[in-house]
């Protein structure tokens, strides 16, 4: 994993895994955006920086965890200074990084996270939990600099399934795609699968409240957990004994969301299900963008609930996910069904979905998009690498809202984006109560292209909330959303984190200016 993460900078994936753009795409881009390639990436090892961790909390780190885990070399310290949203990719290949970890420390288990904290105290270093170091939100790039980057790749076990229960612990440094394949032995998945899938881990999943493409089967993963251990600067916090409580208020929340401000997650224990038994994944047309959301709406609300549901806008039917559009207008709703009794389930759903007025299109496009369910991620590499900026953004709200929602966030975006510029949207996940729009931006570079990405997406921001919507569905607080965060919960609602944190981090050693920023000196 170290040397696929070398491999993978400055870009989402590593090169032998990259995705040419379709001629499609490509040709539009050179026609209608007039990119041109930009120079080439700053190689990783030409990365330097001056060290920056003293002696003695060196050797204090090193006491903990051992000489071979505590690394202090710069292009190690690079890897872990940021995410791996657009923006981040720009300053990567730029060469112009945020503030460097002064060590990646990676302890072994959680007494060594805990002795961590403390020698983190002591020195007065600020801890920065890494997971699978895919955030989009800043969640990696702490404002004050001066900071260790808390790798958890070490904490890596499965460390036990109850099949009776069907739940497992986990660990927190787990990439996803090494946890079901230990939970495959016992029979098990866990059934979520972002699109970050290939490098995101447990632990990240849970600090970040992720959402995963067969959310409408499985849940969300906050909605998977059934308990957390947390080691924070005061000790350790065991939350979730029992499969529901009204012992109070439910203390797993409070970390669940947490983006490493409140303690690290060292393990998480999970509900599974069975491996699936069968799985299909169909295509459906809608006329228009409103009828495909009411069908949505209409299964979300009184089922049959398909595992997976995911409904593209005009534009983004017209372009494919990938290019590989069908030209016919419409919507494309992605209708998939795992489990057991598939056969069943597709019927009545088809059913539903016909007197909604969708036209079934078969499993081809829905095999497609399950076959191509990770390329995005490669295909902006390969924008990136043509010229073209490309990132995302998404958000939620209530059924009632969802119109007004959408409409707002593309009229905030075009308003605030070059001509000509590409807005592309789905409804990535659905609830009996609402749902979530997912929005892609594709535009030329220009001058300054991230300082212009960031006015863009403050007006959408603005938009979002000013239209009902939460400022992050799924991709979390960070330091990117936290202004917008702090509206949304309020002045007090923000007091109440602000207390919580000093209560288990009183030296604020903990990710500092993650979620709510520090308060400010009287
Ligand atoms: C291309 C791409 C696609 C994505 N698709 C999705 C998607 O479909 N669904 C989705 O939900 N998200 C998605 N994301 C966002 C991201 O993958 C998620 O936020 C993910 O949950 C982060 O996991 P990670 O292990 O990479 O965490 P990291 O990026 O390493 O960390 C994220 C935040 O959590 C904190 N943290 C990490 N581990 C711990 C821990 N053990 N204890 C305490 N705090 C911790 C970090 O300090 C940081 O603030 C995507 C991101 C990218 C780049």
């Amino acid at each position: 994993m170290r040397e696929e993460r070398r491999a993978g900078w400055a870009r989402w994936g590593t090169p032998e895994h990259a995705k040419p753009l379709p001629e499609a795409v490509a040709g539009l881009l050179k026609q209608v955006f007039e990119v041109t390639p930009p120079a080439a990436p700053v190689a990783l090892d030409a990365v330097s920086a001056p060290a920056e961790l003293a002696a003695d909390a060196l050797a204090a780190l090193t006491a903990v965890v051992g000489a071979e885990h505590v690394d202090t070399a710069a292009p190690e310290r690079a890897l872990h200074a940021s995410g791996k949203s657009t923006p981040d990719l720009f300053r990567q290949r730029a060469g112009e990084l945020p503030a460097l970890p002064v060590a990646v420390v990676a302890p072994a288990d959680h007494d060594q996270v805990l002795a961590v904290l403390a020698v983190c105290a002591a020195h007065r270093l600020a801890a920065v939990p890494f997971g699978g170091g895919t955030s989009v939100v800043g969640g990696l790039s702490p404002e004050t600099g001066g900071h260790i980057a808390l790798d958890l790749r070490r904490l890596d076990r499965l460390v036990a399934v109850d099949p009776v229960s069907r739940t497992a612990v986990l660990q927190a440094g787990l990439p996803a795609p090494r946890a079901d394949e230990l939970l495959a032995a016992h029979g098990f998945t866990l059934g979520h699968v972002p699109q970050s899938y290939e490098y995101a881990t447990i632990g990240g999943f849970a600090a970040t409240r992720s959402s995963g493409q067969a959310s409408a089967g499985y849940g969300r993963f906050d909605d998977m957990v059934v308990g957390l251990t947390v080691a924070t600067p005061r000790g350790t916090l065991t939350t979730g004994r029992a499969p529901a409580s009204s012992a109070g208020p439910d203390l797993r929340r409070l970390f669940l969301g947490s983006e490493g401000a409140f303690g690290v997650i060292t393990d998480v224990t999970v509900r599974v299900r069975p491996l699936a038994a069968e799985r299909r994944y169909e295509g459906w047309r809608f006329a228009s963008f409103a009828d495909g959301v009411a069908a949505a709406r209409r299964l979300a609300q009184d089922g049959p609930r398909p595992t997976v549901l995911r409904l593209s806008d005009e534009v983004e039917t017209m372009l494919g996910a990938t290019g590989r559009g069908r030209g016919d207008g419409g919507c494309l709703l992605v209708v998939g069904h795992e489990g057991a009794s598939v056969d069943r389930v597709a019927a009545e759903t088809a059913d539903v979905l016909r007197e909604c007025g969708g036209e079934p299109l078969g499993t081809e496009p829905g095999e497609q998009w399950a076959a191509h369910r990770f390329d995005a991620p490669y295909l902006r590499d390969a924008l990136l690498d043509a010229g073209a900026f490309a990132e995302t953004l998404e958000t939620a709200a209530f059924w009632s809202a969802l119109p007004g929602l959408y409409e707002a966030v593309r009229e905030a975006l075009f308003a605030a984006l070059p001509v000509p510029s590409m807005v592309l949207c789905h409804v990535s996940h659905v609830y009996e109560t609402g749902a979530s729009l997912y929005f892609t931006v594709v535009t030329a570079f220009g001058d300054e292209p991230v300082a212009r990405w960031q006015r863009a997406k403050a007006a959408a921001n603005d938009a979002i909330i000013a239209a009902g919507g939460t400022i992050s569905h799924h991709h979390g607080v960070g330091t990117e959303h936290r202004d917008w965060f702090a509206q949304e919960v309020g002045p007090l609602g923000v007091d109440v984190l602000r207390a919580v944190k000093r209560e288990l981090d009183p030296a604020g050693v903990l990710n500092p200016g993650i979620l709510v920023a520090p308060r400010p000196a009287p």
